[in-house]
Protein backbone atom coordinates (compact mmCIF):
# COMPACT_ATOMS: atom_id res chain seq x y z
CA UNK A 1 0.00 0.00 0.00
CA UNK A 2 1.07 3.74 -1.08
CA UNK A 3 1.87 6.16 2.02
CA UNK A 4 1.44 9.18 2.20
CA UNK A 5 3.32 12.80 2.46
CA UNK A 6 1.82 15.20 5.32
CA UNK A 7 3.08 18.77 4.37
CA UNK A 8 3.56 20.51 7.87
CA UNK A 9 4.90 24.22 8.80
CA UNK A 10 6.70 23.85 11.55
CA UNK A 11 6.09 27.78 12.55
CA UNK A 12 9.16 30.18 13.55
CA UNK A 13 10.91 28.34 16.16
CA UNK A 14 9.33 28.44 19.39
CA UNK A 15 7.82 24.78 19.57
CA UNK A 16 4.57 26.37 21.31
CA UNK A 17 4.05 27.94 17.83
CA UNK A 18 3.59 24.33 16.18
CA UNK A 19 -0.34 23.78 15.56
CA UNK A 20 -1.88 20.99 17.31
CA UNK A 21 -2.54 19.53 13.83
CA UNK A 22 1.22 19.76 12.88
CA UNK A 23 2.11 18.25 16.17
CA UNK A 24 -0.22 15.22 15.61
CA UNK A 25 0.69 14.52 12.14
CA UNK A 26 4.41 14.55 13.88
CA UNK A 27 3.56 12.24 16.15
CA UNK A 28 2.17 9.84 13.92
CA UNK A 29 4.87 9.81 11.30
CA UNK A 30 6.99 7.29 10.08
CA UNK A 31 9.49 9.33 8.84
CA UNK A 32 10.26 12.96 8.99
CA UNK A 33 12.01 15.65 6.19
CA UNK A 34 12.88 18.32 7.59
CA UNK A 35 14.53 21.79 6.31
CA UNK A 36 17.66 23.67 8.22
CA UNK A 37 15.20 26.59 9.08
CA UNK A 38 12.95 23.91 11.44
CA UNK A 39 14.46 24.50 15.62
CA UNK A 40 15.64 21.83 17.71
CA UNK A 41 13.21 22.54 19.67
CA UNK A 42 10.46 21.22 17.21
CA UNK A 43 12.87 18.50 16.17
CA UNK A 44 12.97 17.48 19.66
CA UNK A 45 9.16 16.15 19.31
CA UNK A 46 9.84 13.73 16.95
CA UNK A 47 8.90 10.57 18.32
CA UNK A 48 12.53 8.41 18.55
CA UNK A 49 10.91 5.89 16.46
CA UNK A 50 10.67 8.02 13.41
CA UNK A 51 13.08 7.56 10.96
CA UNK A 52 14.46 11.59 10.30
CA UNK A 53 15.90 12.66 6.99
CA UNK A 54 17.91 16.36 6.95
CA UNK A 55 17.75 17.93 3.77
CA UNK A 56 18.67 20.86 5.48
CA UNK A 57 22.96 20.36 4.88
CA UNK A 58 24.98 17.67 3.72
CA UNK A 59 28.74 16.86 4.33
CA UNK A 60 29.52 19.40 2.06
CA UNK A 61 27.54 22.34 3.60
CA UNK A 62 25.58 22.41 0.35
CA UNK A 63 21.68 21.53 0.68
CA UNK A 64 20.26 18.69 -0.92
CA UNK A 65 18.88 20.17 -4.50
CA UNK A 66 15.39 20.50 -4.67
CA UNK A 67 14.71 17.92 -7.44
CA UNK A 68 16.40 15.36 -4.90
CA UNK A 69 14.30 15.94 -2.03
CA UNK A 70 11.17 15.70 -4.24
CA UNK A 71 12.50 12.21 -4.94
CA UNK A 72 13.04 11.06 -1.29
CA UNK A 73 9.61 12.07 -0.92
CA UNK A 74 7.86 10.29 -3.69
CA UNK A 75 10.29 6.78 -2.72
CA UNK A 76 9.35 6.72 1.37
CA UNK A 77 5.67 7.52 0.32
CA UNK A 78 6.02 4.83 -2.45
CA UNK A 79 7.40 2.47 0.23
CA UNK A 80 4.09 2.75 2.04
CA UNK A 81 5.65 5.15 4.92
CA UNK A 82 3.83 8.03 6.76
CA UNK A 83 5.77 11.09 6.18
CA UNK A 84 5.58 14.46 6.92
CA UNK A 85 7.69 17.13 5.38
CA UNK A 86 8.67 18.99 7.87
CA UNK A 87 9.42 23.33 6.92
CA UNK A 88 10.08 26.78 8.93
CA UNK A 89 7.55 28.64 9.19
CA UNK A 90 4.50 28.39 6.51
CA UNK A 91 5.20 25.91 3.39
CA UNK A 92 3.63 28.05 0.93
CA UNK A 93 5.40 31.24 2.52
CA UNK A 94 8.47 30.97 0.25
CA UNK A 95 8.88 27.26 1.15
CA UNK A 96 8.42 25.93 -2.23
CA UNK A 97 5.62 23.33 -0.40
CA UNK A 98 3.76 23.53 -3.55
CA UNK A 99 6.41 22.85 -6.17
CA UNK A 100 6.67 19.44 -3.77
CA UNK A 101 3.55 18.95 -3.43
CA UNK A 102 2.64 19.19 -7.14
CA UNK A 103 5.52 16.54 -7.67
CA UNK A 104 3.09 13.98 -5.35
CA UNK A 105 0.20 14.96 -7.19
CA UNK A 106 1.53 14.00 -10.61
CA UNK A 107 2.86 10.94 -9.12
CA UNK A 108 -0.88 9.96 -7.67
CA UNK A 109 0.63 9.76 -3.97
CA UNK A 110 -1.68 11.29 -0.72
CA UNK A 111 -0.93 14.20 0.57
CA UNK A 112 -2.26 16.99 3.10
CA UNK A 113 -0.76 20.19 3.87
CA UNK A 114 -0.99 21.72 7.55
CA UNK A 115 -0.48 25.23 7.40
CA UNK A 116 2.56 26.92 9.75
CA UNK A 117 2.87 29.98 11.97
CA UNK A 118 5.33 32.27 9.31
CA UNK A 119 7.91 34.05 10.44
CA UNK A 120 7.04 37.22 8.43
CA UNK A 121 3.96 37.29 10.92
CA UNK A 122 5.50 36.13 13.73
CA UNK A 123 8.76 36.98 13.78
CA UNK A 124 7.28 41.15 13.83
CA UNK A 125 4.91 40.02 16.22
CA UNK A 126 7.50 38.63 19.06
CA UNK A 127 9.91 41.66 18.11
CA UNK A 128 6.84 43.91 19.45
CA UNK A 129 5.55 44.72 15.86
CA UNK A 130 1.88 44.20 15.07
CA UNK A 131 1.73 43.76 11.47
CA UNK A 132 -1.42 45.81 10.66
CA UNK A 133 -2.94 48.44 12.66
CA UNK A 134 -5.55 50.88 11.96
CA UNK A 135 -3.70 54.05 13.23
CA UNK A 136 -0.77 53.23 9.81
CA UNK A 137 -1.16 50.23 7.91
CA UNK A 138 -4.13 48.79 6.34
CA UNK A 139 -2.47 46.27 4.03
CA UNK A 140 0.26 43.47 4.26
CA UNK A 141 3.10 42.79 2.17
CA UNK A 142 5.42 39.67 1.90
CA UNK A 143 8.31 40.19 -0.24
CA UNK A 144 11.39 37.29 -0.70
CA UNK A 145 14.39 39.44 -0.93
CA UNK A 146 16.59 36.25 -2.76
CA UNK A 147 16.98 36.87 -6.38
CA UNK A 148 16.96 33.90 -8.33
CA UNK A 149 20.54 32.66 -8.97
CA UNK A 150 22.99 35.08 -11.05
CA UNK A 151 20.07 37.09 -11.92
CA UNK A 152 19.16 40.47 -10.09
CA UNK A 153 16.63 41.25 -7.68
CA UNK A 154 13.60 41.86 -9.26
CA UNK A 155 11.37 44.04 -7.16
CA UNK A 156 8.62 46.35 -8.49
CA UNK A 157 9.53 49.29 -5.37
CA UNK A 158 7.18 51.92 -7.34
CA UNK A 159 3.89 49.82 -6.65
CA UNK A 160 5.26 48.89 -2.78
CA UNK A 161 5.78 52.28 -2.16
CA UNK A 162 2.31 53.13 -3.93
CA UNK A 163 0.42 50.23 -1.77
CA UNK A 164 1.71 52.39 1.48
CA UNK A 165 0.92 48.73 3.51
CA UNK A 166 3.52 47.23 6.00
CA UNK A 167 6.60 45.66 3.66
CA UNK A 168 7.75 42.75 5.31
CA UNK A 169 10.90 40.89 2.86
CA UNK A 170 11.82 37.41 4.02
CA UNK A 171 15.52 36.38 2.77
CA UNK A 172 16.88 40.10 2.84
CA UNK A 173 19.98 40.26 5.19
CA UNK A 174 22.16 40.44 2.31
CA UNK A 175 20.23 42.30 -0.19
CA UNK A 176 19.53 44.96 2.77
CA UNK A 177 21.61 47.65 0.90
CA UNK A 178 19.55 46.81 -2.42
CA UNK A 179 16.20 47.30 -1.06
CA UNK A 180 16.47 50.08 1.00
CA UNK A 181 18.21 51.87 -1.85
CA UNK A 182 15.08 51.03 -4.01
CA UNK A 183 12.45 51.68 -2.01
CA UNK A 184 14.58 55.23 -1.40
CA UNK A 185 14.35 56.02 -5.23
CA UNK A 186 10.68 55.10 -5.42
CA UNK A 187 9.90 57.70 -3.19
CA UNK A 188 9.93 56.22 0.43
CA UNK A 189 10.23 58.92 2.92
CA UNK A 190 13.86 58.26 4.41
CA UNK A 191 12.45 58.53 8.09
CA UNK A 192 10.03 55.68 7.30
CA UNK A 193 10.34 53.33 10.58
CA UNK A 194 12.29 49.90 9.74
CA UNK A 195 13.17 46.85 11.57
CA UNK A 196 14.85 43.84 11.93
CA UNK A 197 14.08 41.05 13.61
CA UNK A 198 16.98 37.76 13.52
CA UNK A 199 16.18 34.82 14.69
CA UNK A 200 12.44 35.70 15.96
CA UNK A 201 10.90 33.40 18.60
CA UNK A 202 13.71 31.86 19.34
CA UNK A 203 15.72 32.51 22.79
CA UNK A 204 18.67 34.35 21.53
CA UNK A 205 15.92 36.97 19.69
CA UNK A 206 17.02 40.17 18.77
CA UNK A 207 15.45 43.28 17.46
CA UNK A 208 17.53 46.23 15.68
CA UNK A 209 15.38 49.52 14.73
CA UNK A 210 15.87 52.49 12.83
CA UNK A 211 14.65 54.86 9.65
CA UNK A 212 14.44 53.15 6.75
CA UNK A 213 17.91 55.22 5.58
CA UNK A 214 20.10 54.41 8.68
CA UNK A 215 19.18 50.48 8.83
CA UNK A 216 21.61 48.99 6.61
CA UNK A 217 23.92 50.76 9.14
CA UNK A 218 22.33 50.05 12.24
CA UNK A 219 22.02 45.91 11.04
CA UNK A 220 25.92 45.97 10.20
CA UNK A 221 26.67 47.70 13.57
CA UNK A 222 24.64 44.98 15.81
CA UNK A 223 26.12 42.53 12.97
CA UNK A 224 22.24 41.04 11.94
CA UNK A 225 22.65 37.88 10.48
CA UNK A 226 20.09 35.32 8.59
CA UNK A 227 17.48 34.35 9.51
CA UNK A 228 16.26 37.60 10.05
CA UNK A 229 13.01 39.66 8.67
CA UNK A 230 13.36 43.33 7.41
CA UNK A 231 10.11 45.76 8.34
CA UNK A 232 9.48 48.77 6.75
CA UNK A 233 6.50 50.62 7.53
CA UNK A 234 4.51 53.22 10.47
CA UNK A 235 4.02 50.33 12.85
CA UNK A 236 7.70 49.66 13.66
CA UNK A 237 7.51 52.86 15.81
CA UNK A 238 5.48 50.49 18.07
CA UNK A 239 7.99 47.99 18.82
CA UNK A 240 9.51 49.88 22.00
CA UNK A 241 5.94 50.35 23.51
CA UNK A 242 4.89 46.32 22.65
CA UNK A 243 8.57 44.44 22.96
CA UNK A 244 7.02 41.71 25.12
CA UNK A 245 9.28 38.95 24.50
CA UNK A 246 13.37 40.29 25.08
CA UNK A 247 11.40 42.15 27.79
CA UNK A 248 10.95 38.28 29.87
CA UNK A 249 12.07 37.64 33.06
CA UNK A 250 14.49 34.93 32.08
CA UNK A 251 15.42 36.13 28.58
CA UNK A 252 19.31 35.66 27.52
CA UNK A 253 19.16 33.16 30.33
CA UNK A 254 20.77 29.03 28.78
CA UNK A 255 19.39 26.62 30.82
CA UNK A 256 20.30 22.87 31.03
CA UNK A 257 17.59 20.31 31.85
CA UNK A 258 19.04 17.10 32.87
CA UNK A 259 15.51 14.93 33.87
CA UNK A 260 14.61 12.04 32.43
CA UNK A 261 13.14 12.74 28.89
CA UNK A 262 9.71 11.57 29.80
CA UNK A 263 9.29 14.09 32.88
CA UNK A 264 11.03 17.03 31.34
CA UNK A 265 7.98 18.36 29.92
CA UNK A 266 6.52 21.04 32.74
CA UNK A 267 10.04 22.34 33.86
CA UNK A 268 11.58 23.01 30.15
CA UNK A 269 7.90 24.10 29.18
CA UNK A 270 8.17 26.50 32.34
CA UNK A 271 11.40 28.24 31.63
CA UNK A 272 10.69 28.53 28.38
CA UNK A 273 6.97 30.83 28.88
CA UNK A 274 9.80 33.03 30.98
CA UNK A 275 12.07 33.59 27.62
CA UNK A 276 14.83 31.08 28.86
CA UNK A 277 16.37 29.02 26.10
CA UNK A 278 16.15 25.60 27.81
CA UNK A 279 18.36 22.73 26.58
CA UNK A 280 17.13 19.30 27.09
CA UNK A 281 19.98 16.95 28.42
CA UNK A 282 18.32 13.39 30.34
CA UNK A 283 20.91 12.47 32.10
CA UNK A 284 19.23 9.33 33.84
CA UNK A 285 16.25 6.98 32.77
CA UNK A 286 14.95 4.67 35.07
CA UNK A 287 14.09 0.98 34.06
CA UNK A 288 11.73 -0.87 36.16
CA UNK A 289 12.64 -4.23 37.68
CA UNK A 290 10.88 -6.66 36.33
CA UNK A 291 10.00 -9.42 36.49
CA UNK A 292 10.17 -8.45 40.33
CA UNK A 293 9.21 -11.50 42.51
CA UNK A 294 9.75 -9.25 46.03
CA UNK A 295 6.90 -7.15 45.09
CA UNK A 296 4.73 -9.83 43.45
CA UNK A 297 5.23 -11.93 47.31
CA UNK A 298 4.26 -8.72 49.11
CA UNK A 299 1.11 -7.21 46.50
CA UNK A 300 -0.37 -11.20 47.38
CA UNK A 301 -0.26 -10.18 50.83
CA UNK A 302 -1.30 -6.48 50.69
CA UNK A 303 -3.77 -6.27 53.31
CA UNK A 304 -0.61 -7.38 56.05
CA UNK A 305 0.37 -3.99 55.46
CA UNK A 306 -0.96 -0.72 57.30
CA UNK A 307 0.98 1.87 54.86
CA UNK A 308 2.38 1.83 51.28
CA UNK A 309 4.88 4.23 50.44
CA UNK A 310 6.24 6.10 47.45
CA UNK A 311 9.16 8.48 46.81
CA UNK A 312 9.17 9.11 43.09
CA UNK A 313 6.41 8.63 40.26
CA UNK A 314 8.65 5.91 39.08
CA UNK A 315 7.77 3.87 41.67
CA UNK A 316 4.03 4.69 41.39
CA UNK A 317 4.37 3.16 37.56
CA UNK A 318 6.12 0.40 38.36
CA UNK A 319 3.64 -1.03 41.42
CA UNK A 320 0.71 0.05 38.95
CA UNK A 321 1.81 -2.80 36.41
CA UNK A 322 3.42 -4.87 38.44
CA UNK A 323 -0.48 -5.13 40.40
CA UNK A 324 -2.30 -5.39 36.50
CA UNK A 325 -0.05 -7.88 35.35
CA UNK A 326 -0.91 -10.09 38.38
CA UNK A 327 -4.56 -9.19 36.49
CA UNK A 328 -5.46 -7.17 40.33
CA UNK A 329 -6.57 -3.64 40.27
CA UNK A 330 -6.77 -0.90 42.70
CA UNK A 331 -9.26 -2.61 45.19
CA UNK A 332 -6.16 -5.05 46.22
CA UNK A 333 -4.97 -1.90 48.01
CA UNK A 334 -8.29 -2.37 50.50
CA UNK A 335 -7.58 -0.21 53.54
CA UNK A 336 -3.87 0.02 52.73
CA UNK A 337 -3.35 3.79 53.64
CA UNK A 338 -1.35 5.64 50.74
CA UNK A 339 2.01 7.88 51.46
CA UNK A 340 4.00 9.80 48.86
CA UNK A 341 7.44 12.08 49.72
CA UNK A 342 6.00 14.94 47.19
CA UNK A 343 3.22 16.87 45.31
CA UNK A 344 4.91 15.21 42.01
CA UNK A 345 4.44 11.22 43.27
CA UNK A 346 1.24 12.55 44.64
CA UNK A 347 -0.13 13.42 41.04
CA UNK A 348 0.92 10.17 39.53
CA UNK A 349 -0.91 8.18 42.34
CA UNK A 350 -3.98 10.24 41.13
CA UNK A 351 -3.50 9.18 37.60
CA UNK A 352 -5.42 5.95 38.85
CA UNK A 353 -7.81 7.43 41.12
CA UNK A 354 -5.65 7.05 44.14
CA UNK A 355 -5.24 9.76 46.74
CA UNK A 356 -2.42 9.53 49.13
CA UNK A 357 -3.02 9.49 52.96
CA UNK A 358 0.47 11.21 53.74
CA UNK A 359 2.67 13.70 52.38
CA UNK A 360 5.35 15.11 54.84
CA UNK A 361 5.54 19.06 55.07
CA UNK A 362 9.15 18.96 53.44
CA UNK A 363 9.08 16.46 49.96
CA UNK A 364 12.62 14.62 50.74
CA UNK A 365 12.97 11.26 52.32
CA UNK A 366 13.77 12.11 56.37
CA UNK A 367 10.68 13.85 56.60
CA UNK A 368 8.91 11.62 54.82
CA UNK A 369 10.54 8.49 57.69
CA UNK A 370 9.74 11.07 60.13
CA UNK A 371 5.93 11.63 59.25
CA UNK A 372 5.61 7.53 58.41
CA UNK A 373 7.19 6.80 62.14
CA UNK A 374 5.14 8.95 63.53
CA UNK A 375 1.48 7.92 61.81
CA UNK A 376 2.21 3.83 61.51
CA UNK A 377 1.09 1.16 63.63
CA UNK A 378 1.35 -1.53 61.57
CA UNK A 379 3.61 -2.84 58.92
CA UNK A 380 5.20 -0.77 56.37
CA UNK A 381 5.74 -1.53 52.63
CA UNK A 382 8.40 0.56 51.07
CA UNK A 383 8.57 0.07 47.17
CA UNK A 384 11.41 2.74 45.51
CA UNK A 385 14.84 2.82 44.00
CA UNK A 386 17.47 -0.03 43.67
CA UNK A 387 19.50 2.53 46.08
CA UNK A 388 17.40 4.61 47.72
CA UNK A 389 18.29 6.78 50.58
CA UNK A 390 18.68 4.87 53.89
CA UNK A 391 16.97 8.35 55.84
CA UNK A 392 13.87 7.33 55.25
CA UNK A 393 14.28 3.12 56.69
CA UNK A 394 16.30 4.62 59.07
CA UNK A 395 13.81 6.48 60.71
CA UNK A 396 11.10 3.99 60.56
CA UNK A 397 13.93 1.34 62.13
CA UNK A 398 15.01 3.98 65.27
CA UNK A 399 11.05 4.59 65.81
CA UNK A 400 10.49 0.46 66.20
CA UNK A 401 8.03 0.39 63.17
CA UNK A 402 8.21 -2.93 61.22
CA UNK A 403 8.89 -2.16 57.49
CA UNK A 404 9.91 -3.76 53.93
CA UNK A 405 11.98 -1.78 51.83
CA UNK A 406 11.95 -3.66 47.87
CA UNK A 407 13.87 -1.77 45.15
CA UNK A 408 11.35 -1.44 42.71
CA UNK A 409 12.99 0.46 39.64
CA UNK A 410 16.49 1.39 39.23
CA UNK A 411 18.30 4.29 37.69
CA UNK A 412 20.28 3.86 34.53
CA UNK A 413 23.23 6.48 33.58
CA UNK A 414 23.60 5.23 30.04
CA UNK A 415 23.90 8.55 28.57
CA UNK A 416 26.94 8.93 26.17
CA UNK A 417 30.06 11.05 27.29
CA UNK A 418 29.09 14.54 25.59
CA UNK A 419 32.49 16.35 24.85
CA UNK A 420 30.44 18.87 23.06
CA UNK A 421 28.27 19.64 25.81
CA UNK A 422 31.46 19.97 28.22
CA UNK A 423 32.88 22.36 26.02
CA UNK A 424 29.78 24.49 25.86
CA UNK A 425 29.95 24.23 29.36
CA UNK A 426 32.91 25.42 30.55
CA UNK A 427 32.84 28.09 27.99
CA UNK A 428 30.24 29.07 30.32
CA UNK A 429 27.34 28.57 27.68
CA UNK A 430 24.72 27.99 30.61
CA UNK A 431 23.86 30.00 33.44
CA UNK A 432 21.81 27.03 34.99
CA UNK A 433 21.75 23.83 35.27
CA UNK A 434 18.53 21.81 37.23
CA UNK A 435 18.92 18.83 38.93
CA UNK A 436 16.11 17.29 40.40
CA UNK A 437 17.36 14.42 42.30
CA UNK A 438 20.90 13.38 43.33
CA UNK A 439 20.86 11.00 40.75
CA UNK A 440 20.36 13.73 37.70
CA UNK A 441 23.74 15.03 39.77
CA UNK A 442 25.37 11.52 39.32
CA UNK A 443 24.38 11.19 35.51
CA UNK A 444 25.60 14.81 34.66
CA UNK A 445 28.60 14.37 36.02
CA UNK A 446 29.01 10.91 33.85
CA UNK A 447 28.20 12.50 30.97
CA UNK A 448 30.15 15.57 31.38
CA UNK A 449 33.55 14.32 33.18
CA UNK A 450 33.93 14.27 36.59
CA UNK A 451 37.31 15.97 36.21
CA UNK A 452 35.35 19.27 34.43
CA UNK A 453 35.20 22.78 35.39
CA UNK A 454 31.85 23.61 36.60
CA UNK A 455 32.78 27.08 37.56
CA UNK A 456 30.97 28.51 34.92
CA UNK A 457 27.17 27.75 36.25
CA UNK A 458 24.73 27.64 38.80
CA UNK A 459 23.41 24.14 40.11
CA UNK A 460 19.49 25.05 40.25
CA UNK A 461 18.67 22.20 43.11
CA UNK A 462 15.56 20.48 44.38
CA UNK A 463 16.53 19.74 47.42
CA UNK A 464 19.50 19.34 50.45
CA UNK A 465 20.55 15.66 48.93
CA UNK A 466 20.56 16.78 45.81
CA UNK A 467 22.72 20.01 46.71
CA UNK A 468 24.92 17.73 48.78
CA UNK A 469 25.45 15.46 45.92
CA UNK A 470 26.38 18.57 43.44
CA UNK A 471 28.93 20.15 45.88
CA UNK A 472 30.70 17.14 46.48
CA UNK A 473 31.30 18.29 42.73
CA UNK A 474 32.51 21.24 43.92
CA UNK A 475 29.75 22.80 41.56
CA UNK A 476 27.98 26.24 43.54
CA UNK A 477 24.42 25.41 43.95
CA UNK A 478 20.89 27.20 44.78
CA UNK A 479 18.72 24.85 46.44
CA UNK A 480 14.72 25.45 45.86
CA UNK A 481 12.43 26.02 49.44
CA UNK A 482 10.40 22.82 48.77
CA UNK A 483 11.12 20.21 46.37
CA UNK A 484 8.61 20.90 43.79
CA UNK A 485 9.02 21.95 40.27
CA UNK A 486 7.65 25.83 41.09
CA UNK A 487 10.15 26.33 43.64
CA UNK A 488 13.06 25.04 41.44
CA UNK A 489 11.82 27.55 38.65
CA UNK A 490 11.88 30.56 41.65
CA UNK A 491 15.30 30.47 42.26
CA UNK A 492 15.85 30.99 38.12
CA UNK A 493 14.10 34.21 38.79
CA UNK A 494 15.67 35.06 41.77
CA UNK A 495 18.13 38.06 41.39
N1 LIG B 1 8.37 29.39 5.06
C1 LIG B 1 9.12 30.28 5.92
C2 LIG B 1 10.04 31.21 5.14
C3 LIG B 1 11.12 30.48 4.40
S1 LIG B 1 12.22 31.59 3.62
C4 LIG B 1 8.13 31.07 6.78
O1 LIG B 1 6.94 31.06 6.52
O2 LIG B 1 8.57 31.67 7.76
C5 LIG B 1 13.47 31.75 4.84
C6 LIG B 1 13.43 33.13 5.45
O3 LIG B 1 12.43 33.19 6.45
C7 LIG B 1 14.68 33.54 6.18
O4 LIG B 1 15.66 34.04 5.29
C8 LIG B 1 14.17 34.64 7.08
O5 LIG B 1 13.97 35.83 6.36
C9 LIG B 1 12.81 34.11 7.44
N2 LIG B 1 12.81 33.41 8.74
C10 LIG B 1 12.54 32.13 8.98
N3 LIG B 1 12.57 31.87 10.30
C11 LIG B 1 12.87 33.03 10.90
C12 LIG B 1 13.02 33.42 12.25
N4 LIG B 1 12.89 32.56 13.26
N5 LIG B 1 13.30 34.73 12.50
C13 LIG B 1 13.43 35.61 11.51
N6 LIG B 1 13.29 35.29 10.22
C14 LIG B 1 13.01 34.03 9.91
Amino acid sequence: MSGKVTLVGAGPGDPGLLTVKGLRALEGAEVVVYDRLVSPAVLALIPPNARRIDVGKEASRHPVPQGRINQILLEEAQAGHNVVRLKGGDPFVFGRGGEELQVLAQAGVDFAEVPGITSAIAAAAYGGIPVTHRDCASSLHIITGHAKEGAELRIDFEALVRARGTLVFLMGVTALPVIVKGLLEAGMAPDTPAAMVERGTLPGQRRCGAPLAALPDRAAEMGIHSPAIIIVGGVCALAEELCWFQRLPLYGKRILVTRPGDRAGTLSEKLRDLGADVVEFPCIRTEAVSPCPAMEAALERLPEYEWLGFTSAAGVDAFWNCLRGMGKDARALGNVKLAVIGAATGRALEAHGLTADLVPVVYDAPHMGEALAKAAAGRVLLLRAEEGSSDLTDALAAAGVAFDDIAVYRTIYDNPHSAELREELEAGGFDFVTFTSASTVKGFVSAVGGDADFSRFTGLCIGKQTAGEAEKHHISVKTAAKAAIDALVELALEK
